[in-house]
């Protein structure tokens, strides 16, 4: 069977403890696992025939680690995958929530921001609320994500964040360089056989306004990569696989998507590629692969193929 893996963070650790990363020696692993059972192809490739059953190597919010890391083993080894690019904080200088949070959470102590959340919020319903964090661990990280993934609005939570972010990175600018893909990482993959899409511009969940959401979100990326690589793009990643209302999205922004040229889109649900004649493709989360799990390839396979 056919399946696209859906990959974030490849990097070490290195002071990073907010994040979960696939660790760049497991990436290595996980390929050549893969490599064994299913030709890795190119997104063009998928619709040719091949012996062995195919996979496609996905990325989610074009982060930096993603070249140095991921990028480089690929290219050493001659697979190709496909990256996505989030164009918001290279043209607008505004950093998306959930990486602020990932920021704070690995270069600040938990003690540090609660205090602060604790002093500015009321937050003495946090206890029971928190409960969706249940594994985690301790005690203030899940009150912290809690109060600024959910308690929080967004803009409140932007306003807190920036705040304490300031004090770790004074120069925001810098930081985006060093974070994200840049202009001149995309024209090295590109040129080198990677499939470039679109992300996002801000991350922003599905809004429930198709037109105004492709304006606002997909546009502007698209443009970019049109004008900075020359590419029309044909691949659509949604942050947060369009979010609370994906299903809406899926049949608003189909039709908009396809009279814009895109091809594919590639969701967060668990599952197998089915074919490939619809538009949407189900992903499988590396962390549920070896080395991450001890199970073979085929093992994770065939559960998925039991579930459908
Ligand atoms: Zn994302």
């Amino acid at each position: 069977m056919d399946f696209a893996v859906m990959y974030h963070y490849v990097r070490p650790r290195s002071g990073w403890n907010g994040i979960f990363p696939l660790l760049p020696e497991e990436f290595e692993k996980q390929i050549d696992l893969i490599s064994k059972t299913h030709n890795i192809v190119h997104l063009d490739e998928l619709n040719k025939k091949s012996v062995k059953p195919q996979c496609v190597l996905t990325f989610d919010d074009g982060t930096r680690d993603q070249y140095v890391y991921a990028y480089d083993i690929l290219k050493k080894k001659g697979i190709p995958a496909y990256f996505t690019v989030m164009s918001g904080p290279m043209l607008t200088g505004i950093i998306p929530v959930f990486h602020l949070v990932h920021v704070i959470l690995s270069f600040k102590t938990d003690e540090e921001i609660w205090e602060l959340l604790s002093s500015r919020y009321d937050v003495s319903n946090v206890e029971e609320e928190s409960s969706i964090y249940h594994y985690e661990p301790n005690r203030l990280r899940r009150f912290n994500k809690y109060v600024l993934n959910f308690m929080l609005s967004q803009s409140e939570s932007r306003e807190v964040l920036e705040s304490i972010f300031k004090t770790i990175f004074p120069d925001s600018l810098s930081f985006i360089k060093n974070f994200y893909l840049n202009v001149g990482d995309l024209k090295e993959m590109s040129q080198s056989g990677m499939a470039i899409g679109v992300h996002c511009h801000h991350h922003a969940p599905y809004n429930g306004n198709p037109h105004e959401f492709y304006k606002n979100e997909i546009m502007p990326c698209k443009a970019f990569l049109k004008e900075t690589l020359g590419i029309n793009s044909q691949w659509y990643t949604p942050a947060f696989g369009g979010g609370k209302m994906h299903e809406r999205m899926r049949n608003e922004i189909t039709p908009i998507l396809r009279e814009n040229g895109f091809r594919k889109g590639f969701t967060v649900n668990p599952g197998l590629m089915n074919g490939n004649d619809g538009f949407w493709i189900d992903r499988i989360d590396c962390v549920q692969l070896p080395p991450s799990r001890s199970s073979s390839i085929n093992t994770v396979i065939e559960q998925y193929t039991t579930n459908v």
